[in-house]
């Protein structure tokens, strides 16, 4: 890693062990999942948004109320008309900048820098399948980290509960049925750290350990499935609220056999992700997705270590994988072995190849995933409600380039990051 990440790293780190800053920002092109407004001003104070507006009268009547002066160049931030958005929320990446979220305290701090200077503010932090001990101990480091700084959302164990036949890039030596004791065991280790987990409902236990997690305050999610139709109804009826990277790693749709895919769409509770970098799904794939489950759509990233980085040689677990062009695979048998996309990427893609409309696409990186655990609402892991540029939201904000809708600078819970 070179020195400048090195210190970006530092600075990130020790920024969200920081207090929050009052800021203040006006000028700007509010885009949210609520529309657009120009003009648009935001007051920040105690990691919240304490303000929204659009006159000038009342954009300093709230600075003076935060102990900002609305006379001071140096406290005020003059956005020149560049984009607002709220903070994306990535509810399923491994890693960047070289580091996997299972290597340690070090890798989650350099990994999360990695992708938090390009706008991903709040993360759930996934977990490749493991030996269950090595899944237990990293579950403690991410629990650990949670009560650390603000940005980390919990974990997401992706694995060792899939299908064979699905595995991915998922060690098949490290797969298992979940037997109830074996749920048990990981709770404990989360001590209420799992937010997510990936389950192949066709397993033997797949329905009951779905019920299992949900019970926990858990969100489970179907996908590395080979299930049908009725097994996935099965799983969605029984707690689970996200199908895991739609397309990906699972039966696709099929006329006679319609698979997981329609029993995720049909349903209003299921909040859907997808990994919008061309590659693992297709652009008329992506434009599908948005339009037969709109506000529905998750983008995530499922971000490796090689995110943010030069071709080569990285490692997915404990298994080799060789990235050519942007593309992760096993070196084994040429498996994906996640990406290499970044939201604020996932983001342009959508608005300026895409076409789908900037609203929906902010959305799909905000508050379409900050909805799956219910963080759209005030709640106690996060405190105040992500999503939205609006007053008591959390001060999760982006300055974006009008026309690239590449991330200027950066805030989660009213810390600077970049
Ligand atoms: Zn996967
Ligand atoms: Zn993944």
């Amino acid at each position: 890693m070179t020195q400048t990440r090195e210190r970006t790293v530092e600075q990130v780190t020790a920024a969200l062990a920081g207090e929050p800053q009052a800021v203040a920002i006006h000028h700007a092109r509010k885009v949210d999942a609520r529309g657009v407004q120009d003009h648009f001003w935001v007051v920040c104070a105690n990691g919240t948004i304490f303000a929204t507006g659009t006159g000038e009268e009342e954009f300093e009547s709230a600075c003076r109320s935060v102990g900002i002066d609305p006379a001071d160049d140096n406290a005020i931030i003059d956005a020149q008309g560049r984009i607002l958005t709220p903070g994306y929320v990535d509810i399923h990446a491994h890693g960047a900048w070289e580091h996997s979220f299972d290597d340690g305290p070090e890798g989650i701090d350099i990994a999360r820098a990695g992708h938090a200077v390009h706008g991903t503010t709040r993360q759930v932090l996934s977990l490749i399948t493991n030996p269950v001990d090595v899944i237990c101990r990293n579950l403690k480091n991410v629990r650990a980290k949670m009560d650390e700084r603000p940005d980390i959302l919990g974990a997401h164990l992706e694995g060792p509960f899939l299908a064979l036949a699905r595995k991915g890039a998922h060690d098949p030596e490290c797969l298992k049925d979940p037997v109830p004791e074996l749920v048990d065991e990981l709770l404990e280790a989360a001590d209420g750290c799992i937010r997510q987990i990936t389950i192949a409902p066709e397993l033997p236990h797949g329905i009951s350990a779905i019920k299992q997690f949900a019970a926990a305050g858990v969100v489970p999610a179907v996908g590395h499935c080979d299930a049908d139709y009725e097994t996935a109804k099965r799983g969605f009826d029984a707690g689970a609220g996200i199908m895991t990277h739609m397309f990906n790693a699972m039966n696709g749709l099929h006329h006679r056999k319609p698979g997981p895919i329609p029993a995720a769409v049909e349903d209003p509770r299921v909040v859907i992700e997808l990994i919008n970098d061309g590659f693992h799904v297709q652009n008329p794939m992506v434009e599908l997705g948005f339009g037969f489950a709109p506000h529905r759509i998750a983008f995530v990233t499922d971000a490796m270590a090689a995110t943010d980085c030069p071709d080569g040689a990285y490692k997915l677990g404990a298994l080799d994988v060789n990235v050519v062009d942007g593309h992760a695979r096993l070196v084994s048998n040429g498996a994906i072995a996640g990406s290499t996309l970044l939201l604020e990427v996932a983001v342009q893609r959508a608005v300026n190849e895409l076409g789908i409309a900037a609203p929906a696409a902010v959305e799909a990186a905000t508050l379409t995933p900050a909805k799956a655990f219910g963080f759209d609402r005030p709640n106690p892991v996060t405190g105040a409600p992500l999503g939205l540029v609006a007053p008591g939201y959390a001060a999760d904000l982006l300055l974006t380039d009008p026309t690239t809708w590449q991330v200027g600078e950066v805030w989660c819970a009213g810390r600077k990051l970049k």
